[in-house]
Parts: C-alpha cells; sequence; structure tokens
C-alpha cells in the first residue's frame, strides 16, 4: 500500500519529471540465495509474503537453490506448490553465493529487483523503503549495516579490515557495510547481465555500472537459524575476488617494493664502502646476509602469489565455461516469458551462462 500510493504522489510531484516516471503497477522480482538454509526458508517466506501483499504489487519470490544438501529444496517445493508466487531455480551443484544472485537476476521478469539473504539478517520488511527510494528516482537502493548484533567479533573484524583494504585499492568506489541486499531498477539489471565476468562480486558491479545509487541506514540482525556459510577460506575468497576485480593496484606493488628494496640496497652499498674506506670498522656478514636473503625471498613469493591470483583469474575468464548449470527450473511456467528471458540473455551473455 505504502509503496503503491507513493508511486502516485511520486507521479504527481512536481519533481524532474523524468525522474519520478515509474510504472504505475511495478512488478517486483525477490532473488534469494539458499544454501542449507532448511530452518529459514518458510519463516522468511512469510515475512516476504507478508511485506509483498501489503505493498498491494505483483511480484515474484526466486529462490535459487545453490545445491543445498539438506531439506531446502523439499521445503521451496512446497512452497512453490502453493504459490504461483514462489519460482524455484535448481543449481546442479553449490556455485556459490554470487553465482546464485546472477541466476536469479538473469530469471527476474521484474521491473525492480530485490536481492535479499535467505537467512533473515536482512529485514524483507524494509523493501518497502527501497520502493520509496526507487520511486524518488533512485536506480539502486542499497542497505548499509549500522549494527552487526549477534556476529562475532571476528566477524566484525575480518569484514571490516575487508572494507578498508577493498576502499584502499578501488579509490572508495565501493560503500562500506554493504551486502547485497538491495534494490534495482530493470535498466540496472539489465547493465549487470552484459557484465561476462566469471568471478563475480556483485555489489562491486553494482557500484561499477553507475545510476542514481543511495544507501539506506539499517540494524543488521543476527542469523534467524543455522550457521554461516562464509567460514574462513569462503571469506578470504570472496574478498580476493573482490579486489582483483576492482584494482590491478596489487601487482604494482612489486614494482614499488622493488624501488623500495634497491634504493635500501643502494643506500647499505654506500655505507659500507664508506666504511671500509675511511674506518677500520668491518660489518659482520653472516646474520645480515640471511635476513636479507629471507626477507627478499619472502616479498618475491608474496609477489608471485599475487600474480597467481590474477593469472587463475585470466584462466578462468579464458576457459569461458557457463557460469552456472541449473538441474530444474519450477513455476516459471510461462514459457513465453522464459524464452524471451532466454533469448535476452543469451544475446546479452553470449551464450555465456547456459544453464539451459
Ligand atoms: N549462500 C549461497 N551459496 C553459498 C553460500 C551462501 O547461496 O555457497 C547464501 C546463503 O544461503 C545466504 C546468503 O548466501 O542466503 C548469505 O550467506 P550467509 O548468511 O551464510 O553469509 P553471511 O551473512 O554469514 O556473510
Ligand atoms: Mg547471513
Amino acid at each position: 500500500m505504502k509503496g503503491a500510493k507513493l508511486v502516485l504522489n511520486g507521479a504527481s510531484s512536481g519533481a524532474d519529471p523524468e525522474r519520478v516516471q515509474r510504472p504505475l503497477a511495478p512488478v517486483i522480482s525477490v532473488v534469494i540465495p539458499c544454501y542449507n538454509e532448511e530452518e529459514v526458508v518458510g519463516v522468511l517466506c512469510a515475512r516476504l509474503f507478508n511485506v509483498m501483499t501489503s505493498l498491494e504489487m505483483p511480484f515474484e519470490l526466486i529462490f535459487v537453490n545453490d545445491g543445498s544438501k539438506d531439506g531446502t529444496l523439499n521445503m521451496l517445493l512446497d512452497l512453490a506448490k502453493l504459490y504461483q508466487e514462489v519460482k524455484v531455480i535448481d543449481f546442479s551443484r553449490n556455485f556459490g553465493h554470487q553465482i546464485a544472485i546472477t541466476a536469479g537476476m538473469e530469471h527476474a521478469v521484474g521491473d525492480v529487483v530485490v536481492l535479499i539473504d535467505a537467512d533473515l539478517q536482512d529485514p524483507p520488511e524494509l523493501i518497502g523503503e527501497f520502493l520509496d527510494k526507487w520511486i524518488d528516482g533512485y536506480d539502486v537502493v542499497y542497505a548499509v549495516r549500522k549494527e552487526r548484533d549477534g556476529e562475532t567479533w571476528f566477524k566484525k573484524f575480518t569484514a571490516e579490515t575487508f572494507y578498508k583494504l577493498l576502499n584502499r585499492f578501488t579509490d572508495g568506489r565501493i560503500p562500506a557495510d554493504t551486502g547485497d541486499f538491495r534494490l534495482m531498477d530493470r535498466r540496472v539489471v539489465n547493465s549487470l547481465l552484459t557484465i561476462q565476468e566469471k568471478h563475480r562480486f556483485v555489489r562491486g558491479l553494482v557500484s561499477w555500472v553507475g545510476y542514481r545509487q543511495i544507501g539506506v541506514y539499517y540494524e543488521r540482525n543476527p542469523r534467524f537459524a543455522g550457521k554461516s556459510k562464509y567460514p574462513l577460506k569462503q571469506m578470504i575468497k570472496f574478498s580476493a575476488d573482490g579486489i582483483t576485480s576492482f584494482s590491478i593496484k596489487p601487482l604494482q606493488l612489486a614494482s614499488q617494493l622493488g624501488f623500495l628494496t634497491a634504493g635500501v640496497g643502494f643506500m647499505g652499498a654506500l655505507l659500507t664502502l664508506f666504511l671500509k674506506t675511511f674506518t677500520r670498522v668491518t660489518i659482520q656478514g653472516w646474520t645480515s646476509l640471511i635476513m636479507a636473503m629471507l626477507f627478499l625471498g619472502g616479498v618475491q613469493l608474496i609477489i608471485l602469489g599475487i600474480m597467481g591470483e590474477y593469472i587463475g583469474r585470466i584462466y578462468d575468464e579464458v576457459r569461458n565455461r557457463p557460469l552456472y548449470i541449473v538441474q530444474e527450473r519450477y513455476n516459471f511456467k510461462n514459457q513465453e516469458e522464459h524464452t524471451r528471458q532466454t533469448l535476452h540473455n543469451s544475446m546479452q551473455r553470449s551464450g555465456v551462462s547456459s544453464g539451459e
């Protein structure tokens, strides 16, 4: 209701008419990646239905089952039988959170697409607020976390470090403390779907495409049930994806460190020559030699590792495998809609995401 009313307000307000030209009855697609979330999908679905029906707009809930090993798929299928709005994409295995989100966006037909985690850390009730901003003319409305209740100090610390690093490397283009919880206009989604990268850092890509973007503050709740699917290893991979897909600064580190160590070496040589020529002091060798060797060896290995990260990613891009494979789709009944979407995707991504 709130949103519907605002559409009319927006249309009649004196603001820039181009900014408020939104469809009167927009279709809302909500994309939810799910990996072993049997404990939460029921409650999540109930809350989403509450919110969406109160908005009085047509909607679809696209659940992407990312190779769950528990009863998630069965629960989703039960929901899909009951409600036409519930659509399910079932991956052939686990392809990862960011790929699941991408698949959901590719299948969405809405005028706006909302990305939300399954674990209720992102309150669905915020979608109304997102819509208000969209109606005001913003194309991307992302949620910024005020608090991180129920998360360990370790998670908070690593997240903070990650955003600091990311900001350093990307000149602060990606807003800190935002997850993937956001609303995007159709234009933004279409632009995102033209990006063919395999290592996808979706929130960074959304910043990269531009358009009018705004943040909305919210308090992030603890996970409703179940465990985080981002153990340390996953977090490191995710951070590496984030940094390497938006910056080549780590590669430039090699030359900077090279100049630095060469400079130190040169000064050292000058000092030794001076001491040898003008004084009787002789510098003892072994310890300093070993230290310098170990230090330089370590630096070289680190730089090689960084280069490896980039080369590995280039390899993945060149191999050009499909992003994901869909085992089955449920409730995507409208064949015309599906064909249109498939055609659109294959044109945009030149056949990259198979799934067909
Ligand atoms: N997720 C997924 N595939 C994965 C890992 C996670 O689809 O391989 C989903 C998960 O079900 C959840 C969302 O991604 O809906 C975020 O995961 P999680 O809550 O575990 O991350 P955290 O909030 O701890 O960063
Ligand atoms: Mg979570």
